[in-house]
């Protein structure tokens, strides 16, 4: 059989990762020598608080680098669920599964439900992922369009999501804080809901990995529901909040039953977490005055961003109240200047040396008049940034 006759599985990954355009920025770096600015990037930008790499070391150190269980080791599911508790309705050990990151945990989510042809409910702008594992495993994504006005920003469009709601519909995805748009759902919206999907009897997969990156306002997570257990699949994780990308740690809430079975999962797929890095991640949870100082820093930041970006003709943006993304309307600089948003991009790293990621690989229709910048960007960096492409967009703009 060739080597290269891969499996419909495999086959079906379409989209286009976010890391091509960090590669053509390598490539334009190299070649023109131009200092790349990376608002393509997708996490904080410094590295994990000492506290949680002193306590991941300590344990290497004590010998602690065995299999753990594919649950994840007890004191953390106890800290996880005693922490949720704490802010929400009361979660326990048993409800946990620690996973190695939060894509794992989706990709969990996912493989317990989906059959060939099931229907899943998932936002357009959304984070390109989620499309991408439900096609993997047979299932159909079907799109709602969040709706956008620059001064209150995207809305979930619940109307719409009603009418596409039907006996194939298993699961609806919803990622709140969100990436791209930067978002905090209005909680009466979410409310809203969680009300469709009780009464729809369909299960609701909420990814709410950017929770501490909140600005303004206040977020509604689904576990402030007593009802959770009924209908709700819980995801987050440790890499945005405690800087730990690459420790690859995140979480499923659930109920009991279902985090066993994930768990059987788990031990045929990748037996458990890290061992030692789940011991760093017990230190995460006396993290949080730093965690505090780096959301006050990202707030400065995302001022700027914003204040700058207003700046430039032709630009509509709303200023985003949570995750660390900016998510600028450009359309009708692209119809003035006949251009897609993926040569947007392209250009604006070949020409200027800035990155910033096409708003269709989140993943479809509505993201192609959009472009996501990241602000876990030093100060300077911004304004830099965002005067090269203010720069860029005025020689677009030129006849
Ligand atoms: N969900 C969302 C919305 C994300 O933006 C990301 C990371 N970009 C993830 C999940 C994946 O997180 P992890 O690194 O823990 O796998």
């Amino acid at each position: 059989m060739p080597v290269d006759d891969f499996s419909l599985s495999a086959n079906s990954i379409t989209g286009e990762s976010t890391l091509v355009y960090q590669d053509v920025a390598r490539q334009v770096q190299k070649t023109k020598g131009i200092r790349i600015i990376n608002f393509g990037i997708g996490q904080p930008d410094f590295p994990t608080f000492a506290r949680i790499r002193e306590a991941a070391k300590k344990s290497l150190d004590e010998g602690f680098t065995g299999y753990t269980s594919a649950y994840g080791i007890d004191e953390l599911r106890q800290k996880i669920a005693e922490h949720l508790s704490s802010k929400y309705e009361s979660v326990r050990k048993e409800e946990v599964i620690v996973t190695p990151g939060a894509k794992t945990a989706l990709y969990l989510a996912f493989l317990l439900y989906i059959n060939p042809g099931d229907e899943v409910i998932i936002f357009d702008p959304s984070f390109y992922s989620y499309a991408e594992v439900v096609k993997m495993l047979g299932g159909v994504p079907v799109y709602v369009k969040m709706k956008f006005n620059e001064s209150t920003g995207f809305s979930l469009n619940l109307s719409e999501l009603e009418s596409k709601i039907n006996k194939k519909t298993k699961m609806i995805v919803l990622n709140n804080p969100h990436n791209p748009t930067g978002m905090v759902f209005d909680p009466i919206e979410i409310e809203k809901l969680m009300e469709i999907t009780k009464e729809k009897k369909v299960l609701l997969l909420s990814d709410e990995i950017y929770d501490y990156f909140i600005y303004e306002g206040k977020m509604k997570s689904v576990l402030e529901d007593p009802d959770w257990r009924d209908y709700v699949i819980y995801v987050n994780g440790f890499s945005k909040t405690f800087s730990m990308t690459g420790w690859r740690l995140g979480y499923v809430v659930a109920k009991e039953k279902v985090i066993k079975k994930m768990a059987e999962i788990a031990a045929n797929i990748y037996t458990c977490p890290t061992s030692f890095a789940q011991k760093g991640a017990l230190a995460a949870f006396e993290s949080f005055d730093e965690v505090k100082e780096m959301i006050s820093l990202f707030k400065k930041r995302r001022d700027i961003m914003y204040e700058e970006l207003k700046k430039i003709k032709g630009i509509q943006v709303h200023k985003s109240q949570g995750a660390f993304y900016m998510f600028p309307f450009i359309g009708e600089i692209l119809k003035k200047a006949n251009l897609t948003v993926k040569d947007f991009s392209l250009k604006l790293i070949e020409e200027k040396g800035v990155t910033t990621i096409p708003g269709e690989v989140f993943p479809l229709e509505v993201g192609k008049d959009f472009v996501r910048l990241s602000f876990a960007v030093r100060e300077d960096d911004i304004r830099e940034g965002i005067k090269r492409m203010k720069e860029f967009i005025d020689m677009l703009m030129t006849p």
